[in-house]
């Protein structure tokens, strides 16, 4: 196994299931199961059709040239972005959709910072004819206008979350409460690698079908299975964890993980969680997040809505921690310059997430015989906005 995780969901000291007590059933149901569903032989026969027929897979590994000369090395960009629906998402929400329905569940919660989990889950639910309801924070809802709409298209019912400040974490809240009221019936999809065991895991597993394809596409085009450097964004980050996944046993590729310094890191407006974190308990599990001296969550700030999270999974908390991964910051200016770079150079326009990952590329010292993997988690369609607003192209 890539990410070696104990029983109890821990990678090193991060981890775990720190949960309430009305949790526990729906935790424990997940975790005594999941294992058994997603290793079954009919299990990976759906999944792996499914990310053939339905999400396109495998996504190409593309030998950028431009960007190749300018940085002196060879980079190849993975491209999560065509993907249906844009993004790397998918490849988790529908492995988890195949295991609710293994579980009997009959339906779908979800939260949704800036809706694009939520375009993903209710994505699924559509294609398996499943209920589905989203808890999205009011003040997202009025930002992120299009991706409500594009939930109600696909069928979704989507909650507004009237408390706090009315964003991700009060969102997590109102489905977290729902989940424990209503057990039996319904299975609640997290988004990436954070949550308590054994949603890390689980969800590390359903993306890791990027790494594998990378191993093999290299292979084929570079006559090697291992790259120098596979560089990833990082927000929970599930689309790094994929990428990192089949590498992370050679130690001679070095992993990069990329997160969103925002105005800068110590502008207080930042989501560089290893930079400006510590320890601490976040959404289940023991991890690295931003917080006050007392405790209390800091609210961060990324340009790219993806970015925006106070944490980290508990697997990059110990990927940091134990040195393993390098981790990096981009800031908001200088994502902006990398997405609008790679638009000019390759004609391929990034989303804001994946443009922190090229932006680290600035920041490292590479031979010319490198061969480098950037991950492109999603594309730019739905930045255009902002692109157009605060870009200088
Ligand atoms: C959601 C998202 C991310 C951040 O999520 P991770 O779990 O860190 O991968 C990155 N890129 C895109 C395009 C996203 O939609």
């Amino acid at each position: 196994m890539s990410f070696p995780v104990d029983n109890r969901g821990y990678y090193g000291s991060f981890g775990g299931a720190f949960i309430p007590e009305m949790l526990y059933p729906n935790i424990e149901e997940l975790r005594t199961r999941y294992l058994e569903i997603i290793e079954g032989e009919v299990f990976q026969k759906k999944f792996r059709k499914l990310l053939k027929d339905y999400v396109g897979r495998p996504s190409p590994l593309f030998l950028a040239e431009r960007l190749s000369a300018l940085y002196r090395c060879k980079i190849y960009l993975k491209r999560e972005d065509l993907n249906h629906t844009g993004a790397h998402k998918v490849n988790n929400t529908i492995g988890q959709i195949l295991v609710a329905r293994e579980l009997g569940k009959e339906k779908i919660i979800a939260e949704t910072g800036a809706g694009q989990h939520g375009v993903a889950t209710a994505t699924v639910c559509a294609l398996m004819g499943m209920k589905c309801i989203v808890y999205m924070g009011e003040v997202d809802m009025a930002r992120q206008r299009p991706n409500v709409e594009r939930m109600k298209l696909l069928g979704a019912e989507v909650r507004p979350a009237c408390s706090g400040s009315r964003t991700l974490k009060d969102a997590t809240n109102e489905a977290l409460r729902h989940w424990i009221n209503h057990p039996v019936d319904t299975h609640y999809i997290i988004g990436s690698v954070v949550g308590p065991h054994p949603y890390p895991d689980m969800v590390t597993r359903f993306q890791s079908v990027i790494s594998e394809e990378i191993v093999a596409q290299l292979e084929e085009q570079e006559g090697r299975r291992l790259p120098d450097y596979v560089i990833a964004c990082v927000g929970g980050g599930s689309n790094a964890a994929g990428a990192f996944y089949h590498f992370n046993e050679h130690k001679e590729v070095r992993l990069v993980a990329v997160e969103a310094s925002g105005q800068g890191l110590s502008s207080g407006h930042s989501a560089a969680t290893t930079a400006l974190g510590r320890p601490g308990v976040l959404h289940g599990s023991m991890t690295i997040l931003m917080q006050t001296k007392d405790g209390q969550v800091v609210e961060p700030y990324s340009i790219s809505a993806g970015l925006d999270y106070p944490g980290i999974g508990p697997l990059h908390a110990h990927l940091f921690d134990s040195g393993r991964a390098v981790f990096l910051s981009a800031t908001d200016q200088q994502a902006l310059d990398a997405g609008i770079r790679l638009s000019k150079l390759e004609g391929i326009i990034p989303a804001l997430e994946s443009a922190h990952a090229l932006a680290a590329l600035e920041q490292l010292d590479f031979n010319r015989k490198d061969v480098v993997v950037v991950n492109l988690s999603g594309r730019g369609d739905k930045d255009l906005e902002t692109y157009i607003e605060k870009g200088d192209y």
